[in-house]
């Protein structure tokens, strides 16, 4: 599938979040089952008009000259490092701008790394992201959109993690919006246990996920583990400290049943001592959790240096001594800025 120019005069709307009904509705089409079949061309073949063979060509014809395109934004960049990482820029009609990221693991499996928000209002101190501020949220079909241009770049994409620009958990709504139809059977069909939320430990969109009884994953960016520390490498500590964070946790976790992942990025003597290790423990007790570590990916507007190889090994063999189970993930991205916490492009002022 070709990506869309973006040199048109039509209507810039987006069909992707839309149920058939609404596609009807919104392209004032004569035949209902006419919009089960856009329906399906956008979601499960990720589609142009002209490419809805089974529309009468008069019709196809009239879509493209008044709307061109089912999506809203166009793809504006694509770079690869030659590694397992790919990352899209994303442009939107209003010029703004995000980030996403294909990520793959050598065995087969693609996940794409999608972006709620343009920018982020959260600050963290180790975060390229962060030192954009928020610009905007995205809507549902805006990050609907990123993964339909990642599926016709990657077709097997399998997995999705909401880990690209922004804090999914302050645009909470959309992002539900997004994965319920991500989700759909009759869609695009990405099974809810293939999809991750990361939070920065915003207690109450914890909640919400655990009221909406949402059977996502969940991933909690730790990065600190006592309030001293995680106050200054990740702001929104002061407003929910750990404490709050564990308990919203634990009811989240009695609740849903399901294993949380707490992400870690390791800086080289900023967190990664033995005490630091302690503290991961006691921050994991009484959660089934695992720890995530991830070696901080460096960025030359900021003041932090990547964990050394002997910090790693000494961080994580304490951790085996206090029982904390931990994964090891491999950095990938990094030459093209596209690892965890650091996706940023410059703002569009135009
Ligand atoms: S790490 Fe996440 S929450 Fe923190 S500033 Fe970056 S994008 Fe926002």
């Amino acid at each position: 599938m070709s990506n869309i120019p973006d040199n048109n005069e039509g209507k810039r709307v987006s069909l992707c979040c839309l149920s058939p009904d609404e596609i009807v509705t919104t392209l004032g089409l004569s035949k209902r089952f006419q919009g089960r079949q856009i329906y399906s061309w956008i979601n499960e073949k990720h589609a142009e008009f002209s490419q809805m063979t089974n529309l009468p060509l008069q019709l196809r014809e009239r879509l493209i000259s008044e709307y061109q395109s089912p999506l809203s934004s166009h793809v504006s960049d694509v770079q690869s490092d030659g590694s397992d990482a790919l990352k899209i820029a994303v442009t939107y009609p209003d010029n703004a701008i995000v980030e996403a990221v294909i990520l793959s693991d050598g065995k087969g499996r693609n996940t794409a790394c999608l972006s709620s928000q343009i920018g982020c209002a959260m600050g963290c101190a180790f975060c390229r992201t962060g030192t954009m501020g928020l610009v905007r949220n995205l809507t549902a079909a805006e990050i609907v959109e990123q993964f339909i241009h990642i599926r016709r770049l990657q077709p097997d994409t399998s997995h999705i993690v909401f880990m690209g620009m922004g804090e999914p958990l302050a645009n909470t709504e959309q992002v539900i919006r997004a994965i319920e139809h991500l989700h759909d059977p009759d869609g695009i069909n990405i099974s809810y246990r293939r999809m991750t939320i990361s939070t920065c430990g915003l207690v109450p969109g914890i909640n919400t996920l655990r009221e909406r009884q949402l059977p996502v994953r969940l991933a909690l960016s730790l990065t600190g583990a006592n309030d001293s520390k995680r106050d200054i490498l990740m702001p929104i500590n002061t407003r929910y400290p750990l404490r709050e964070v564990k308990e919203a946790l634990i009811a989240y976790q009695k609740e849903m049943k399901k294993r949380i992942t707490l992400e870690y990025v390791m800086m080289s003597t900023v967190n990664v001592s033995q005490q630091d290790a302690k503290d991961v423990a006691l921050f994991a007790r009484g959660l089934e959790v695992v720890v995530n570590l991830i070696p901080y990916n460096e960025a030359a507007e900021l003041p932090f240096c990547t964990v050394s190889n002997r910090e790693f090994e000494s961080f994580a063999h304490e951790l085996t001594r206090l029982k904390v189970p931990y994964t090891q993930r491999l950095s990938k991205g990094q030459s093209i800025n596209g690892a965890c916490g650091q996706l940023a492009v410059p703002l569009n002022r135009s």
